[in-house]
Order: structure tokens, then C-alpha cells, then sequence
């Protein structure tokens, strides 16, 4: 069985950019309208030898109604059938009560999980990691999907976890 890796959080973080770079393919559909992924989506991600089954997922947007209820039904699924989830928030935009509300929901689970803040790009890294503390999960690692920082050492970390 090989280990499977869950994208989550809310809406527009950069799920899909990150699942496109770990599985090489453009089959995710990347967009800059919120919630575009309805389904879970699975892909193949390969890390030196490694090989791992990566889940991307819509986002929880925390005011669940009609889609995107549907929407974020599929995240706890996914989160469910994950071994470890990589937890995404938007160091640029911020935290935000989204945010609050599935750290709380991944710590009641006790899954494992990291905390990733993307979009760290042309940002000071560790000013945009420093409001996500507060979420308590741990020391948040940082990222640009968009350009591919971070994502070899955040991948590295995780299956070295299993
Ligand atoms: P999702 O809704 O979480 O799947 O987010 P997407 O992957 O669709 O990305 C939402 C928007 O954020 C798109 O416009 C992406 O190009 C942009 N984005 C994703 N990753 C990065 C990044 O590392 N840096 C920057 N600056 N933008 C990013
Ligand atoms: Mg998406």
C-alpha cells in the first residue's frame, strides 16, 4: 500500500498548483475562482524512489451550504482516508476563521498533519508563518507551489513520517 498524502484547506490556497507539481500533470484544475475542484482528485507523486498516492480536495470555506457543503464533505473524506495530511493556508492572504475552524476539526481527529503556509514567494517566509502558530499545529513549514520552493523538503519530511 502506498502512503497517501491529503491536500486540504480552504478555497484558493494553492491545493491544486501543489497536487499539479507533485503529480506532474495539469489534470487538477488550477484557477483563480475559489472552489473550482469538487471532487476529490487522486494522482501518483514520486519523490527520489518513493512513491505516494496524493489527494486534492476542494476546499472548506466554513459557511457550508448547497456545493460547497458537498464540497467540504469530500475534504473530511479525504482526510479520513489519508495517512497524513498537509494542512495549506495562503501566507499572503492570511489566517483566517476558515482556517480556525479545520485546524480545530484536524486536532479533534488527532490525524497527522503539517501545516504548510504556500504563496510565501516574495514574502518574507518567516513573517508570513509567524500569525499561523496560533493554530496549534506545530511549527508551520512554508512554500511556493506556484514556483516550487519548499515542496521537495515538505515531501521529504512527511514520508519520512510514515
Ligand atoms: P485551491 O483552490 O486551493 O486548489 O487553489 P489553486 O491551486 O487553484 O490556486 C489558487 C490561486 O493561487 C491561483 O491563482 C494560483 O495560481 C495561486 N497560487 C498557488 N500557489 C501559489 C504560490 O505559491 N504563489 C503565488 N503567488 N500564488 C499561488
Ligand atoms: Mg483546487
Amino acid at each position: 500500500m502506498l502512503p497517501v498524502i491529503a491536500l486540504v484547506g480552504r478555497p484558493n490556497v494553492g491545493k491544486s498548483t501543489l497536487f499539479n507539481r507533485l503529480t506532474r500533470t495539469r489534470d487538477a484544475l488550477v484557477a483563480d475562482l475559489p472552489g473550482l475542484t469538487r471532487d476529490r482528485k487522486y494522482g501518483e507523486g514520486k519523490l527520489g524512489e518513493r512513491d505516494y498516492i496524493v489527494i486534492d480536495t476542494g476546499g472548506i470555506s466554513g459557511d457550508e451550504e448547497g456545493i460547497d457543503k458537498v464540497m467540504a464533505e469530500q475534504s473530511l473524506l479525504a482526510i479520513d482516508e489519508a495517512d497524513v495530511v498537509l494542512f495549506l493556508v495562503d501566507g499572503r492572504a492570511g489566517l483566517n476563521p476558515a482556517d480556525e475552524m479545520i485546524a480545530d476539526h484536524l486536532r479533534r481527529e488527532q490525524k497527522s498533519c503539517y501545516l504548510v503556509v504556500n504563496k510565501t514567494d516574495g514574502i518574507d517566509p518567516d513573517v508570513a508563518r509567524s500569525e499561523f502558530f496560533s493554530l496549534g499545529l506545530g511549527d508551520p513549514l512554508t512554500i511556493a507551489a506556484a514556483h516550487g520552493r519548499g515542496v521537495s523538503a515538505l515531501i521529504d519530511l512527511t514520508l519520512d513520517e510514515l
